[in-house]
């Protein structure tokens, strides 16, 4: 079995805790692979090595911009060459499919290079002002926040991880990741190629552990000047006191129950197979999941039908070899889906396909689930409000624009969101009332390096890709330049 190491201080190391993390096949339910945790002790190790690298060395900060992205373009670079070594990695760690694994990856090496790029645009503006005080001019310049703590959960190991390493380094940051204890492996081999890259010492810390524990103290050391974080909301709400301490800067991404609003005028085919991508993508494993399908009433049971004919046909099994879906994450995941799909029996929901354990051609061992479908739900349904994070879709119905408006905002969160209209009109109208940060018109899932993602209500604070995403990691400071000689004359008596 292979024995990874964690990466602190510009080494690789075991972790000191005296506890060893095992990663789990989900497929088959086999060990992997294993590391050492980190212990409290190695955890402020990370933050001084940080702290250091940051405050005293200077190297990484104080590197001219252009050299700077030279080692993101280095970084993308590698992560390319070692593209398919990574996905196997996640694909055996995570259970998504392979290709999607691949496209995980290929994203990530984009983020890099897309950040590489824009940390060399100015973005810095000079304005002449007219005040009290005669004629200046105000520069505004930006400068890394400092010591960054990155947290990241199972979903998308790699990608979400990039999302952040990739804007926090090319800001100048020095940073401390710390990635979910279910899926470490893709992200130990991220940081062999930042140790190839040349990094200075220090930059960047990669520590494991419990969330609990090694994340909360991340959140609360007053020596870290940003935390942020991807993940559930209720971690998100812990981060956000356990930051207050030192008033950290913070970023998150949070979770989802996402609306899918179904107008009767729209094609069925492409609607069903927008809606397969926006709930089984992923095993449903997905922050922004099309989990809510919210549907015309005039088109609702062709739509099922047919949906249901589709999910039942995709193909479920060992995601190295590219099925449609492969197992959810862990035991314990797929145990709470499980209890979801209960939940949504017992409240009266009409199961119309899936809703049970996959156990077929040698799935037996595995964290499968097949598709699932539930029919005529209603608001006040658990598994209409809960983020489930599996791949499991509540139906709703409605006979007006404004009632589809208001069931698609009737929820705690708000992340993101689809209408499928062929009006024009009606889509832009209804698309700006959706109260979320990433939506779709006539399509389900796609995103971009380029442009920015993030929550409104309890789905998060800030946005991460595009430049909002370097911004993120970026203070902005004013200075200004007295151009008029001479002084102000205020105090002349
Ligand atoms: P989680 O909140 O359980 O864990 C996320 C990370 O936080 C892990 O690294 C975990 O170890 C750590 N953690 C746990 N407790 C902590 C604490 N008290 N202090 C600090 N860190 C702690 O989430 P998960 O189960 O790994 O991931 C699923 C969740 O992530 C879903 O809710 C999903 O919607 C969300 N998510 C959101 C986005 C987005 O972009 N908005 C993207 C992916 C996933």
């Amino acid at each position: 079995m292979t024995k990874n190491k964690t990466y602190i201080d510009g080494s690789f190391i075991d972790g000191t805790s005296g506890v060893t993390l095992t990663s789990i096949n989900p497929a088959t339910g086999e060990a992997i692979a294993e590391v050492e945790e980190n212990s409290i002790s190695d955890v402020e190790r990370a933050i001084a090595a940080a702290k250091r690298s940051f405050y005293k060395d200077r190297t990484w900060r104080d590197m001219d911009a252009q050299s700077r992205g030279d080692v993101l373009l280095k970084i993308a670079d590698l992560i390319e060459e070692n593209l398919e070594e990574i996905a196997k990695t996640e694909s055996m760690d995570n259970g998504k499919p392979l290709r999607e694994a691949e496209a995980d990856v290929d994203d990530a090496v984009h983020c890099f290079r897309y950040y590489a790029g824009l940390i060399r645009a100015p973005h810095e503006g000079v304005y002449e002002v007219n005040g009290n005080f005669g004629t200046m001019h105000t520069y505004e310049v930006r400068e890394p926040v400092g010591v960054c703590a990155l947290i990241t959960p199972w979903n998308f190991p790699f990608l979400m991880g990039v999302w952040k390493l990739a804007p926090a380094l090319a800001a100048g940051n020095s940073v401390i990741f710390k990635p979910s204890s279910e899926t470490v492996l893709s992200i130990l081999k991220l940081f062999e190629l930042f140790d190839q890259a040349g990094l200075p010492k220090g930059v960047v810390n990669l520590v494991i552990g419990p969330g609990g524990k090694i994340g909360n103290l991340l959140a609360e050391s007053k020596d870290i000047d940003m935390v942020t974080f991807t993940g559930s909301t209720a971690v998100g709400q812990s981060i956000m006191r356990a930051a207050a301490g030192n008033v950290k800067k913070i970023g998150l991404e949070l979770g989802g129950k996402s609306p899918n609003v179904i107008f009767a005028d729209t094609d069925l085919e492409s609607a069903v197979e927008w809606a397969m991508m926006g709930i089984f993508f992923n095993q449903g494993e997905v922050c922004c999941a099309g989990s809510r399908i919210i549907i015309e009433k005039s088109m609702k049971d062709a739509f099922v039908k047919r949906f249901a004919e589709r999910a039942e046909k995709m193909t479920i099994g060992n995601p190295l070899e590219n099925p449609d879906m492969g197992p959810l994450v862990s035991k314990k995941h797929m145990e709470d889906v499980l209890a979801y799909i209960e939940a949504g029996k017992a409240e009266g929901a009409t199961l119309v396909c899936g809703g049970e354990r996959y156990t077929e051609g040698g799935c037996a061992d595995g964290y499968f689930i097949r598709p699932t479908i539930f029919d005529n739900c209603t608001s006040d349904m658990k598994i209409v409000r809960e983020e489930i994070f599996g791949p499991v879709v509540t139906i709703q119905t409605f006979e007006t624009e404004e009632e589809a408006i208001e069931l698609a905002n009737d929820t705690d969160y708000g992340l993101a969101g689809a209408v499928f209209t062929n009006d024009v009109t009606r889509a832009m109208r209804v698309i700006k009332e959706i109260r979320a940060g990433i939506t779709w018109i006539n399509c389900y899932n796609p995103s971009f390096t380029e442009a920015p993602w993030g929550g409104y209500k309890m789905s998060g604070i800030g946005r991460e890709l595009g430049s909002h995403g370097l911004e993120e990691y970026q203070e902005i400071k004013q200075i200004n330049l007295n151009l008029t000689p001479g002084a102000p004359g205020w105090y002349e008596n």
